[in-house]
């Protein structure tokens, strides 16, 4: 598949921040493209997992400065401000303040070709929040969001 080829050509930029193993069905893949989208609408955390981790790769061509994504979780009350907030950090800044403490977890900005992974702490979310992954390069927002659910 195009995908082997895509992630031998970024193990490099990915390998400076990789993180510890998780087993297996504690870690999914999130995929983003050209066309402004993820591949799933939800992220499904099992509560048995201590750490969970989650690799978005970006199956795209485009740069990161016409068609970057990221993949920024928060409480869904907190979702649209985290997002334009990050949006108005800049270019410079990946489009993210990174210092916001309603982020629970961000992967960084990817371009075409590009991966990167987060592991999550899930005993630093409450089950009785509910959660959301979504993109903050400017204009994506709308259409890059997702519900992150804690399943039994
Ligand atoms: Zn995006």
């Amino acid at each position: 598949t195009a995908s082997a080829t895509a992630s031998s050509a970024t193990n490099s930029a990915a390998s400076a921040a990789q993180p510890a193993e998780v087993a297996a069905e504690c870690s999914t893949v999130v995929e983003s493209n050209d066309q402004m989208k993820y591949n799933v609408s939800q992220i499904d955390i099992k509560k048995s997992c201590t750490s969970f981790k989650i690799v978005l790769k970006h199956t795209g061509q485009m740069p990161k400065t016409s068609m970057g994504h990221n993949l920024v979780i928060s409480k869904a009350d907190d979702a649209s401000s985290v997002a334009s907030e990050g949006t108005g950090e800049g270019a410079s800044k990946d489009f993210l303040k990174v210092s916001d403490s309603r982020i629970v977890a961000h992967t960084k900005m990817l371009g075409g070709g590009e991966e990167d992974s987060i592991v999550l702490d899930t005993s630093k979310l409450d089950a009785n929040s509910q959660y959301k992954f979504f993109c903050t390069f400017p204009g994506h927002f709308g259409l890059m969001q997702g519900d992150v659910k804690l399943v039994d």
